[in-house]
């Protein structure tokens, strides 16, 4: 059997983290390093390892983690708005091989990303 992912020994209560929400598809939680006041990963609970990976079977899973990522900003109170990235490969500077949506906000954000 492969070896679990980081995010997959988080969902499987093997590594602590600060849980907001969990449910049969996915796991959201805080994020260690945070880049702004409210920064949560959302990760499904299937092991997809990147955005590159996905197949179209997992339509409604990804589908899933937006909403769940606009249920969690609301109840984080994100009333002015808030922003949510897939990194993905080298150039995207993905680090952890297990899908996340990264939902930050809580400060005015910038763009162009650096
Ligand atoms: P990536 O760089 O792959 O897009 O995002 C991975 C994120 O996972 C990073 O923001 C990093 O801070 C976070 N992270 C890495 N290890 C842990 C951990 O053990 N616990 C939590 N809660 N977050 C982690």
């Amino acid at each position: 059997m492969a070896e679990k992912t980081l995010f997959q020994r988080i969902a499987d209560g093997e590594i602590p983290a600060d849980i907001v929400h969990e449910d049969e598809l996915c796991i959201a939680f805080r994020d260690i390093n945070p880049h702004a006041p409210t920064h949560i990963l959302v990760v499904p609970r299937k092991p997809i390892p990147s955005l590159d990976d996905l197949e179209d079977a997992d339509r409604d899973v990804v589908g899933h983690l937006f909403l769940c990522a606009r249920d969690i900003a609301k109840s984080e109170g994100l009333s002015e708005g808030y922003r949510t990235v897939f990194n993905c490969g080298k150039h995207g500077q993905q680090t952890v091989n297990h899908l996340h949506l990264h939902l930050l906000g809580g400060r005015q954000m910038q763009w162009p990303p650096g």
